[in-house]
């Protein structure tokens, strides 16, 4: 199949691999010319790891990275799609122009899919002329190693497209999930109250961060604790996720911790500004 990805960040990047290794050609798309560089770059050192890990051969990942075009053009990369996957910047204004433009400029036959973490696939949905061939397709980062795949059906998604998409993933390797279109999907309403949670811990002083993260790793057998999680992620994606399930969903047990919005004001953002609920200053 031919594939488009739009946005070349994190996301964008690890899905581009997964399609390009599993045989589909795919034309990755950003606006910028020196995140697409990189993208490419961080796939062949990824796929060079597997090689020497022997999980793939040389001829692979040389394969593989034959099967990547890039593009600065949106309407020029989609053109010839059957699938476009976005993963740009999430927004939803951004997204709905995205969308717009992927309408008008994919073959009609194509499906229009968003990674979106926490925007209504249906609102998504209606900047499109197809809102049955519009679907939420979340994969998980690091994207070539996480298994789970949300395939979220807005309010208009047809049982076609989600079939294809579902069927997709499994060919990807991975294990899709079926999931309607409610504020967070699963993955970010269950997880990120629990991180909410943690952080209230760390307000009123019932233990410390390490403390906690301990409680949760040894005590839940969570391979990570939350608050580790937490600076992995990012404290800015964390705390807009909590906005839009404190938005939508509208009960006070989604309402973002105190010491999250004074942390995230702070630029103590986690790993990514070397400082969160743990100094990475010198990492
Ligand atoms: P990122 O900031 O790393 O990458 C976003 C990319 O989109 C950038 O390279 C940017 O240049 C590009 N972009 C912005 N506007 C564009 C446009 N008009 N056309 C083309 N490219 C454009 O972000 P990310 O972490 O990769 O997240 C992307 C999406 O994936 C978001 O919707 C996010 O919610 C979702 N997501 C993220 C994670 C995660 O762990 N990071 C996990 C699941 C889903």
């Amino acid at each position: 199949m031919n594939i488009t990805v739009i946005g070349a960040g994190t996301m964008g990047n690890g899905i581009a691999h997964v399609f390009a290794q599993s045989g589909h050609d795919v034309t990755l798309v950003d606006l910028d010319h020196d995140r697409l560089a990189a993208a490419r770059a961080t796939i062949d050192k990824n796929l060079g790891r597997m090689v020497a890990k022997e999980r793939i051969s040389a001829d692979e990942q040389a394969a593989t990275l034959d099967r990547l075009t890039a593009e600065t053009d949106l309407a020029k990369g989609v053109a010839g799609a059957d699938l476009v996957v976005e993963a740009a910047t999430e927004d939803a204004e951004l997204k709905a122009r995205i969308f717009e433009q992927m309408d008008e400029n994919a073959p009609a036959s194509a499906i229009l899919a968003s990674n979106t973490s926490s925007i209504s696939i249906t609102q998504i949905a209606a900047a499109t002329q197809r809102p049955e061939q519009v679907v939420g397709m979340h994969f998980f980062n690091p994207v070539p190693v996480m298994k789970l795949v949300e395939v979220v059906r807005g309010l208009a998604t047809s049982d076609e497209t989600y079939e294809t998409v579902r069927q997709l993933a499994e060919d990807l390797g991975k294990t899709p999930v079926e999931v309607q279109d409610a504020a967070g999907f699963v993955s970010n309403r269950v997880l990120m109250p629990m991180i909410n949670e943690a952080v209230f811990c760390v307000q009123e002083g019932v233990a410390t961060p390490e403390a906690i993260d301990t409680v949760m790793k040894l005590g839940m057998a969570h391979p990570m604790g939350p608050l580790t999680l937490a600076d992995f992620i990012g404290l800015d994606v964390c705390l807009s996720i909590m906005e839009v399930l404190h938005r939508e969903l509208g009960e006070d047990k989604y309402r973002p911790c105190p010491l999250l919005r004074k942390m995230v004001a702070a630029g103590r953002l986690g790993r990514k500004s070397g400082q969160g609920f743990y100094d990475y200053s010198a990492a």
